[in-house]
């Protein structure tokens, strides 16, 4: 790490440099200047700041050994590629308190793509919207909301429900219909492929939706829908 810098201070200072960097010699050692504050960022990524900070100009805490400033995100992800991969830690809302701004109150908003999947995270404290109008301030609660999207299918998890949507199956602006399961008819049950799964005790441990391709059921429900608002669908309601 101190050769590394001491390389970067050689650079700086060879004539070439210290004229203005012009010149063949010069845009070359700029070039070799830029590599090596590289090389000096991904290096710094693995310093877990053991010697503590020292002062440096203007009140900033500078790292003894790695020269990266304190309380600054860093700008890159190192992770290891046959280790386990971990990034960040399980936040959880950390106050009673109600913010007056969703900002103050964001702890978290994070997302990744992995392989194709895209995963998002946010945490947030209790907050006062005015989503509704200004003299209708509502209290959004604090929450850790996970999403998950693959395949034109999104996962949210939330403190109080887990919601699976099939976005491919979704009438463009529409809002659907919902219905608990002893709400819908026998027809009705049959054109949604899903097993409701349960212990010995009665209780529900879990449940298995069967992917179909577009079907018939949701053209015919996109057809009836048309002048509704979303409402819980009664056992004779169209659907
Ligand atoms: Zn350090």
């Amino acid at each position: 790490m101190v050769r590394l810098r001491r390389s970067m201070d050689f650079v700086s200072q060879h004539p070439a440099i210290m004229k203005g960097g012009a010149g063949k010699l010069g845009s070359q050692l700029a070039d070799v200047y830029q590599q090596l504050g590289l090389a000096w960022e991904f290096l710094g990524l693995q310093c877990l700041h053991w010697d503590g900070f020292r002062d440096g100009a203007d009140g900033i805490k500078i790292c003894t050994i790695c020269g990266k400033v304190e309380n600054k995100d860093d700008a890159w992800l190192l992770l290891p590629n046959n280790r386990r991969r971990i990034v960040g830690r399980r936040l959880l809302p950390s106050s009673k308190k109600t913010f007056s701004s969703r900002e103050m109150a964001r702890l978290l908003f994070d997302s990744i793509e992995f392989h194709g999947a895209k995963l998002r995270a946010e945490v947030q404290n209790a907050y006062r919207s005015s989503l509704l109008g200004k003299e209708r301030d509502i209290t959004i609660a604090a929450d850790r909301m996970v999403r998950l999207r693959e395949g034109g299918i999104e996962c949210h998890l939330d403190t109080h429900t887990l919601h699976l949507r099939l976005a491919a199956n979704e009438p463009r602006g529409r809002l659907p219909f919902g219905a608990f399961p002893w709400e819908l008819s026998q027809t009705q049950l049959k054109r949604f492929p899903i097993v409701l799964e349960y212990d010995r005790g009665g209780r529900f441990v879990g449940l298995t939706l069967f992917r179909t391709t577009r079907s018939r059921s949701h053209q015919t429900s996109r057809a009836t829908g048309r002048s509704e608002t979303r409402q819980t669908a009664a056992p004779n309601s169209p659907a």
